[in-house]
């Protein structure tokens, strides 16, 4: 039946074929089908200035407004989307949408609330050959100037390739900046360093969970704040910045601040939303929470 349903599942076919993978196809055809259709929508999460509140900037996360199952978020449909190749039509979607949108916001708001949009960017978007002329007609057809964009990567051994090296810097040469995101997660964070045009680096979420949590014996606390205040001394020496994830609570904030962290982004700032939602805080131009002022 997978068989049938033809060029959207680019999924090799035989006996024996494992149920993940034979769900991925399955999956596979639905989300072009999706894609077709329409059902995808990009949620913003804006990026904050941790001492002011102030916002600098948002990174767009897709979501599928499934008819009948709601709001599907990426954890159950990217994997497949990985797995049939669908990621690279899809990614070209969210490319295009976000830029579009970042244009308006700084059109409307100005450089210094827009000052980037990173959409995340998987590793087989980097590896189709059309990758760097599909970004580079997108930044005509939108008019977003190419420095507003910072394209996030996963860091992961993949970003390794002589192909995909050339293609980093051919980005970087272009003026888009990249980021590398769950920074610390990956196994090759220390030496991709050397290698990888990055102007910024985000910090895991898992190392700010937990990180405020300074009583006697939880001494994993005192291992995450070792390794975020690490992280972002290493940054501040090869001159990149520094974004914290997943910041819950105030107090991981302050603390994030008190370690040398300038910009951080979590839903204890604002969780991701729609559009038309951050053109409404992009109006109100209010602080969404300034490090040391009353908690909430
Ligand atoms: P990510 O790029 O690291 O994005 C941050 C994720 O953390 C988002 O999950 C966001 O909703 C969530 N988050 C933000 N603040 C907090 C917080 O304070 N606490 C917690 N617990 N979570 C927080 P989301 O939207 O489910 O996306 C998950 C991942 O899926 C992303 O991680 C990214 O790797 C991937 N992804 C999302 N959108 C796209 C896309 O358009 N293209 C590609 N290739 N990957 C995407
Ligand atoms: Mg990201
Ligand atoms: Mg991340
Ligand atoms: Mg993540």
């Amino acid at each position: 039946a997978a068989k049938q349903r033809g060029k959207a599942n680019r999924v090799r076919y035989h006996d024996g074929m494992e149920q993940p993978v034979l769900a991925h196809a399955r999956l596979g055809g639905e989300l072009r089908q999706a894609l077709d259709d329409g059902e995808f929508r990009l949620y913003y999460q804006p990026i904050v200035e941790l001492c002011s509140g102030r916002i600098v900037g948002v990174e767009p996360l897709i979501r599928w407004e499934h008819p009948t199952r709601g709001l599907v978020t990426p954890g159950e449909f990217l994997p497949a989307a990985e797995a049939t190749g669908l990621i690279v039509p899809m990614g070209r979607f969210v490319l295009r949408e976000a830029c579009r949108q970042a244009a308006r916001w700084l059109a409307e708001f100005g450089p210094e609330s827009m000052q980037k949009i990173g959409p995340n960017v998987s590793v087989r978007q980097l590896h189709d050959p059309d990758f760097i002329d599909d970004v580079r007609t997108i930044l005509a057809e939108t008019s977003l100037p190419a420095d507003r964009l910072v394209l996030e990567l996963t860091e992961s051994t993949s970003l390794r390739g002589t192909q995909v090296s050339r293609t980093l810097h051919q980005l970087h040469a272009m003026g888009v900046r990249l980021a590398l995101d769950d920074f610390g997660t990956g196994e090759s964070s220390l030496s991709l360093l050397r290698s990888f045009p990055a102007s910024i680096i985000k910090l895991d979420r898992s190392f700010v969970e937990g990180i405020e949590l300074d009583e006697p014996g939880t001494s994993a606390a005192d291992a995450r704040q070792a390794v975020a205040h690490a992280v972002v001394q290493l940054a501040g020496a090869l001159g990149l910045v520094t974004v914290a994830e997943g910041i819950e609570s105030q107090e991981q904030a302050d603390l994030l601040l008190r370690l040398g962290y300038s910009l951080g982004q979590g839903y204890h700032m604002a969780r991701p939303m729609p559009s038309e939602r951050m053109t409404e805080l992009f109006a109100a131009n209010q602080a969404l929470v300034a490090v040391g002022g009353d908690a909430r």
